[in-house]
């Protein structure tokens, strides 16, 4: 995994900092790269989105390209929303993106929660200093007594309790004497402070509730807050990086490393002075049509708008590994937006061009029939036998010669698509029509001699053509007696009707009609909830698409050529395609899902094209 595409290319703002810490020796010996820490803190509430992506490909990038290290820290601080499914998730989610916690460049898995005890500690520690009080007012109260920008807050009236008092009544708060919200532990600092995050914050709230890790053991809990720093101190993280909304968040970041180390150092009872990181912000990933709100997420899967977490039209990294994106399209998506201090909502059919880029060189290619029609070669028994099969040379990627090529077979009776014909077709139509001639990819030259369509519905239900014994291949007749060789405009796909397999196909489409789907609009009426943007149109499954026979080989075998075993084609003429979980193969139960259209379909609709 790279963060810099190359040596000459600028750097982001983050690397500067980093490049410059280096040099002047802040974390360890001046030129010595390998100080480089960093981590990736997911509270296990949910899965992975995409705006994760971003934040895992930078904080690893930059400890992969320094020689440093890179933790994955569950941040399990909240005890109640946490589940042991999205644990594993987010660990699966991670490595399949290339960030590997135990490589070279890992320093392990971390738990917020085995720190408590530290954190506990030095809690104890700022009341013995008198810069932490226990406070019995209400949250509610906390909140009305906060002040307003403009006035200062009201001061606490335990605020200035005597020390013995708070040390007693924490230890007692963590014995579990008490209810649950009855008393805090806050920070004292400045309820006059222009900025809300100085007034006191709390530190712990009482909480009786069990934890995955810790159990019964704690009736405390660390805010947020005051957990993070100290967290990022204790794994020696050098550069915390984390989001634009934790600005105003890094001076109470400093205060609490600082109140920690106050009176710390050689021959104080407090010990040595504790590491202090450096916390720098980045705006968050952002793409258009894309919801990443991580409570309306939970709601869309927990109310079944969607098939679950993994549901190729979310915007979770599970989602877009099972439409068939892949980790380096993500990657380097992640490199080419960059990283800046500036909120930009960014088109989503960039994300869709780095996945374009990246399966355009490596997958290969198969013809597939999504609504098919038959087509029946009426001279077939010109060329010999009426029966026979044919074996076609068909090339793998055009991209890629060493892909090499496949045998495709051909018969008297074929599918085509639908749309690959026409009763009444204009003349720019080139495709095929009554009396036209086109080319059926590495097949032969076929010409319309008629059709047959349904009574009712008037559908065409079978097309009638002769065939060239001379195009074999798809290659061109040899030229007339006068010289002129025929020519065709256009070239369709097709599969053989008695080798084809049948195929669930599922077509997805954005999941929301709106640009920012976590926006709510400004004239937005009362009872106005986000999933009213969806787009009703999202998914379309054809049950019985037809295949070419190898996609039956290659939804059990070709996985095996891709990293994370999920084999992916592009479908010839139609778009990228990938292999769903719900496949059988051997029970002949084949579906795909399509990972992307071959152009940016929806951009020209929406008329931006
Ligand atoms: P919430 O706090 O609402 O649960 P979150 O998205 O912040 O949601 P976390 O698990 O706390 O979830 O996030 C882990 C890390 O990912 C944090 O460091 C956060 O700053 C970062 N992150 C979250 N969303 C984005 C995004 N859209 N772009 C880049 N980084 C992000
Ligand atoms: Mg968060």
């Amino acid at each position: 995994m790279t963060t810099v595409e190359s040596p000459n290319a600028p750097k982001h703002f983050i690397a500067q900092i980093i490049d410059a810490d280096i040099a002047s020796g802040k974390w360890g010996a001046p030129g010595d790269q390998s100080v480089v820490r960093t981590r990736f803190p997911p509270e296990p509430n949910g899965y992975l989105h995409i705006g994760h992506a971003k934040s895992i490909c930078l904080n690893y990038g930059l400890a992969e390209l320094h020689g440093g290290k890179f933790f994955l820290r569950f941040d399990d601080t909240n005890p109640v929303k946490e589940e042991i499914e999205y644990v594993e998730a987010i660990k699966r989610d991670i490595k399949w993106l290339g960030a590997d916690w135990d490589g070279a460049s890992g320093a392990g898995l971390r738990w917020a929660s085995n720190y408590f005890q530290q954190l506990y500690d030095w809690a104890v520690e700022l009341i013995e200093k008198g810069l932490a009080y226990v406070c019995e007012l209400s949250g509610e109260e906390v909140r009305a007594t906060r002040g307003t920008p403009t006035v200062p807050g009201k001061a606490s009236p335990y605020r200035d309790r005597p020390v013995a008092e708070s040390l007693d009544l924490f230890a007692r708060m963590k014995a579990g004497e008490f209810a649950d919200g009855s008393k805090t532990l806050r920070a004292k600092i400045d309820m006059a402070s222009p900025n809300f995050n100085m007034r006191d914050p709390v530190m712990y709230r009482v909480l009786h509730a069990h934890h995955h890790n810790t159990g019964d053991a704690w009736c405390v809990y660390p805010m947020y807050d005051w957990a993070h720093g100290l967290e990022d101190s204790i794994e020696g993280i050098t550069h915390s990086l984390c989001t634009l909304e934790f600005e105003d968040h890094r001076p109470l970041y400093n205060w609490f490393i600082e109140a920690i180390n106050k009176d710390r150092g050689p021959g104080s009872k407090w010990g040595k002075t504790i590491h202090h990181p450096q916390q720098i912000e980045f705006a968050k990933l952002r793409l258009t049509h894309i919801m990443l709100g991580k409570r309306r997420l939970v709601e869309l899967v927990r109310d079944k708008h969607v098939r679950g977490w993994d549901d190729p039209r979310m915007s979770t990294i599970s989602a877009f590994r099972r439409r068939g994106y892949t980790a380096e399209a993500i990657r380097s998506f992640c490199d080419a937006v960059g990283v800046t201090k500036f909120d930009s909502v960014i088109d989503f059919g960039r994300l869709e061009e780095a996945l374009r880029d990246d399966l355009n060189k490596r997958a290969p290619r198969r013809m597939a029939v999504l609504k098919p029609v038959k087509l029946v070669i009426e001279n077939w028994a010109d060329g010999g036998d009426a029966e026979r099969t044919e074996w076609m040379e068909a090339v793998n990627n055009p991209e890629d010669a060493s892909a090499g090529t496949r045998k495709v077979p051909f018969t008297r009776e074929l599918y085509i698509d639908a749309d690959d014909f026409m009763v009444d077709a204009p003349k720019k139509f080139f495709r095929l029509a009554p009396g036209r001639e086109v080319r059926l990819r590495y097949g032969y030259w076929v010409t319309c001699t008629g059709y047959e369509t349904d009574e009712k519905s008037g559908e065409v239900t079978l097309i009638r053509c002769t065939y060239d014994p001379q195009t074999r291949g798809g290659e061109s007749p040899p030229a007339d007696a006068e010289g002129h060789v025929r020519k065709v405009k256009g070239t369709i796909h097709w599969v053989s009707a008695a080798h084809a397999a049948r195929a669930e196909v599922r077509l997805f489409d954005r999941l929301w009609t709106v640009e920012e789907p976590d926006r709510k609009p400004k004239d937005a009426p009362a009872d106005w909830h986000f999933t009213q943007t969806m787009n009703p149109d999202s998914l379309e499954v054809i049950a019985d698409a037809m295949v070419e026979p190898a996609l039956g080989e290659d939804a059990r075998d070709a996985g095996a050529q891709w990293a994370d075993g999920i084999a992916r084609f592009q479908f010839e003429r139609i778009g990228y395609f990938c292999v769903d979980p719900d496949t059988d193969a051997s029970a002949g139960k084949l579906v795909f899902n399509r990972t992307a259209t071959l152009k940016d379909t929806w951009a020209k609709v929406a008329g931006k094209g």
